[in-house]
């Protein structure tokens, strides 16, 4: 029986069943396959903190697995040649796909297309030049790419960069830097996010503009792996731009108005990272109910004591309104209405339920918790970050709060 009442349409229940399908047939096998080198830092990683070039094929053929059965690209608008679903599917998509394989299947975040890492929506921006060079690759999962917006001194406040993109004959010089550039290590382009008009910037009136740069262009290095955690090595980089230069067919959405385009991107990864919670908050949940019911203590199952049961109702009952929060927000979108308020309601409870969530299953699995071999402290430290990636909390809540305060009251 379904805990929801409302129907998600046919074709969102086709692609989420056909998801799970998938990941049994072509991630969990892959998994199996390459566990040693999947599961241990010291070969997961090179020497430099970057994803080894073994895993780095792994991740690839797993994107191009799912773009060819059609997962990978499937909320990429169909002009651009994917499945133009909405964020329906993304959302339910993501959410039982993380629900499923839990943190340490970790090859299922390439089913589908992440929005910074692989095609979507945000490529209707591009030029049509950027679309004949980079689309192809892209689509079929050969190829990666990475979000350049936060630097050392623009986080939340993202008009405060100082990257700057100098005109140059027909085009621009990029200088400046970028950090907590996921995936910039091992990608091939990045949407790089600068000063276009440093007087409208000031003025917080646009004057920012976005570009698609090869990362392998002449001036664009990866200065620094930043690892997180107490891990040896992450997909989060640290970013500089000496004399970068790019011409006007790398521009990306409309000059002096990069905010937009960088707005667009980070709802998608809202969406995303709600499912990403409440997915691994059901999952963990659910490993916590088996635990209890085996685990004994004081000549009983640990379930008979409601001092470790009752935290996982409550996470229940978080859990459920955070999946209807996601799926009706979901919804909203693809009624094309903004729904602001809804995502960033839906992406801050939700992060904050799924963390607490995992952490109650900690709790309930005594110091087995926080062995490596269950992977709760994986979906720990996922969900603790995502408590600041794609907006903070603290940065959503003032967004609500500012939308109500205009009049939008409706809850
Ligand atoms: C795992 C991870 C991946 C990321 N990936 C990317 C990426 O791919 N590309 C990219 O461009 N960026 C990325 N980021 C950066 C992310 O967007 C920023 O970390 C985020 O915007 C917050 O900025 P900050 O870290 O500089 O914190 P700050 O903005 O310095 O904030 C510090 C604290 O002050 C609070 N605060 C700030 N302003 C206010 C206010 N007005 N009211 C109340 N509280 C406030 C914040 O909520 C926070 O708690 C990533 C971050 C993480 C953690």
């Amino acid at each position: 029986m379904s805990a929801i009442a409302f129907d998600l349409p046919d074709d969102v229940k086709d692609v989420v069943e056909g998801l799970q399908a998938f990941a049994r047939k072509e991630v969990l096998p892959r998994h199996e396959k390459h566990r040693d080198l999947l599961e241990d830092s010291r070969l997961k990683y090179s020497e430099d903190g970057r994803v080894a070039p073994d895993v780095q094929n792994i991740i690839r053929d797993v994107r191009m697995a799912a773009s060819d059965a059609g997962y990978y690209q499937m909320c990429v608008p169909e002009a651009l040649g994917g499945g133009g679903l909405g964020m329906q599917a993304y959302y339910a998509g993501w959410q039982a796909l993380f629900h499923m394989c839990g943190p340490q299947h970790w090859l299922m975040l390439y089913c589908i297309s992440h929005w910074a890492f692989g095609p979507s929506r945000l490529l209707e921006r591009v030029t049509d030049q950027a679309r004949a060079e980079i689309l192809a690759p892209l689509m079929s999962g050969e190829k990666g790419m990475c979000f350049g917006l936060s630097e050392p001194g623009a986080g939340s406040d993202a008009s405060m960069i100082r990257t700057r993109a100098v005109p140059d004959g027909d085009g621009w010089v990029i200088e400046g830097r970028k950090i907590w550039t996921t995936n910039s290590p091992t990608a091939d382009s990045c949407i790089i996010f600068a000063v276009t008009d440093p007087e409208r910037a000031k003025a917080k009136k646009g004057g920012i503009s976005a570009f698609l740069v090869p990362t392998d262009a002449p001036g664009f290095e990866v200065q620094r792996i930043v690892k997180m955690f107490g891990h040896i090595g992450g997909d989060e980089a640290e970013l500089r731009f000496e004399n970068l230069k790019v011409e006007p067919w790398q521009l990306v959405g409309e000059l002096h108005n990069g905010f937009a385009t960088a707005l667009y991107g980070v709802s998608l990864g809202r969406v995303y990272n709600s499912a990403r919670a409440v997915g691994y908050g059901r999952w963990a949940v659910e490993m916590a109910l088996e635990y209890c019911k085996q685990r004994e203590a004081f000549g009983q199952p640990i379930s008979e004591y409601q001092g470790v049961t009752f935290p996982l109702a409550s996470s229940a009952m978080e859990l459920h309104a955070a999946h209807l929060m996601g799926l009706n927000a979901a919804r909203l979108l693809d009624t094309g209405a903004p729904a602001v308020k809804e995502l960033s309601m839906t992406k801050a409870y939700s992060v904050e339920t799924g963390v607490k969530a995992v952490d109650r299953a900690m709790q309930t699995h005594g110091a087995m918790g926080f062995t490596n071999e269950l992977g709760l402290t994986d979906a720990w430290h996922t969900l603790r970050l995502i408590n600041v990636a794609d907006g903070t909390n603290e940065i959503l809540r003032r967004t609500i709060v500012q939308r109500m305060l205009k009049g939008d009251v409706d809850l």
